[in-house]
């Protein structure tokens, strides 16, 4: 059912970098058969799913949606990808995103961009548009996607879909090409904040293999979903439904807040003040890592090798100015500059101090609220071409997902009604580890 939705579909919404279809169909045979003879199987089992193109599958083309990779085939199973196999999920295939996950509209792959399926004049948002739309578009019942500064809730928003961006630390990273390695975290998009906390379940927990994962005791996810919200305290951050707002997104959010209400919950607004520093810091920090982490490709070890290069200098030279687009070169080019020496100080160090300021804003606004809440982005989703030559307005649809990410708490985007026809995401944000407050409070929403 999943391919022939597929078949349909994909020609207009473009999700789909490269099909699992072989695969997918033993897999799924392997699992009717267990169910056959009775043996008890995961509650995923059997559900088909589609995994994001950074995350690494064994034997199944992984291109991070760049020419660099074009052809590369790893042979190994990421973390996430290898749980999901665990729990007998279907994969289905790999989803576009912008190349290397630097984007917020699927613009930047270097192979197609992909469509939001309530208009395909529009776009699905990103960088993990791909898992979104295939979500929303009936493709897969749920995609996996990754978040460095909002690539799981903006498209999940733009969609009509559900994002969940764990706790940085809750899911190993090991087998995510890296792109912002102290922000970069893997999560669900789904259609119910059921299914949330069901793949979240299967994802999360502590990994060897990731020296950032944290080692903390994994509770029960869907357990939590208990409907009641009675005498939950919610923060509105007022610096989130501020200047730059789309005033029928800030419409919707409110509208939100009055079911909150009903189901007694309470909520004040509260002020995060060094908010408006977040873009800046964040595409330093991230572009200061990327340039680091994109290192690793030099022509020599994975995907484009330049032909006849002179000398060794010249093949890396050849090799990553085909192999990369011109997001990632200028991402490279601003990290490079931050961390040379004599800029270090004046803008690396500077922007660590900035991100320890920005993540106090939360834990103050967590000594008093259990939840933040807000939109997950400024607008509902823009049309194709509308900012892609202007990257500073691109850059500035993460506002409101930003600060998250340096903060390194759980968020989830899920939707709140329509504006002008397209899904509105409204943000509920928690305490760090707290993924079954911000998964109880939205389950009781939807
Ligand atoms: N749009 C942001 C960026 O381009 C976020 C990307 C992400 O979370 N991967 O960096």
């Amino acid at each position: 059912a999943s391919y022939r939705r597929i078949a349909e579909t994909d020609e207009r919404v473009q999700a789909f970098l490269t099909l699992n279809e072989e695969g997918a169909r033993e897999q799924a045979s392997l699992t009717d058969g267990r169910i056959a003879q009775g043996e008890a199987v995961d509650i995923l089992a059997g559900v088909p799913a589609g995994i994001k193109d950074n995350i690494v599958t064994e034997g199944l083309r992984t291109t991070c949606a760049s020419r660099f990779l074009d052809n590369y085939k790893p042979i190994y199973d990421g973390t996430v990808s290898r749980k999901l196999r665990d729990a007998q999920v279907v994969t289905i295939g790999k989803l576009n995103m912008d190349e290397f996950a630097m984007g917020g509209s699927n613009e930047n792959s270097a192979f197609k961009s992909t469509r939001n399926p309530w208009d395909l004049e529009r776009v699905p948002g990103g960088s993990s548009g791909g898992s979104a739309a295939a979500v929303a578009a009936g493709q897969v019942s749920f995609a996996l996607g990754s978040d460095t500064g909002g690539s799981i809730r903006q498209p999940a928003s733009y969609c009509g879909v559900v994002g969940l961006k764990p706790t940085y630390g809750l899911v190993s990273r090991f087998g995510l090409v890296a792109f912002a390695s102290s922000l970069d975290q893997i999560g669900p998009l789904t259609r119910s904040v059921e299914d949330a906390a069901h793949v979240l379940q299967a994802i999360a927990g502590y990994d060897k293999m990731d020296s950032t994962s944290a080692d903390v005791s994994i509770p029960d996810y869907a357990e939590a979903l208990t409907g009641d919200v009675k005498g939950l305290r919610i923060g509105v951050p007022k610096e989130y439904i501020g200047q730059g707002v789309d005033p029928k997104v800030k419409e919707a959010v409110l509208a939100a807040l009055n079911v909150f209400e009903s189901l007694g919950a309470t909520w004040e607004e509260v002020s995060m003040p060094h908010t408006d520093y977040a873009v800046a810091t964040y595409y330093l920090l991230a572009s200061s890592e990327a340039s680091s982490n994109l290192a690793r490709f030099d022509g020599v070890r994975y995907g484009v090798r330049a032909d006849n290069p002179d000398n060794l200098l010249q093949l890396y030279h050849e090799s990553r100015s085909q192999g990369f687009g011109p997001e990632v070169k200028r991402r490279i080019m601003l990290g490079t500059y931050a961390l040379s020496s004599g800029y270090y100080d004046a803008y690396y160090l500077k922007a660590q101090k900035v991100r320890t300021l920005i993540k106090q804003d939360f834990d103050e606004a967590f000594n008093q609220y259990d939840i933040l809440l807000g939109p997950t982005a400024p607008t509902t989703a823009f049309r194709l071409g509308e900012q892609i030559d202007d990257p500073l307005a691109m850059y500035l649809n993460d506002i409101l997902t930003i600060p998250v990410s340096l903060a390194g708490v759980p968020a989830i985007s899920i939707p709140c009604g329509l504006a002008d026809g397209l899904p509105v995401g409204l943000q509920l944000i928690g305490k760090a580890f707290q993924e079954t407050t911000v998964l109880r409070a939205a389950h009781a929403f939807e």
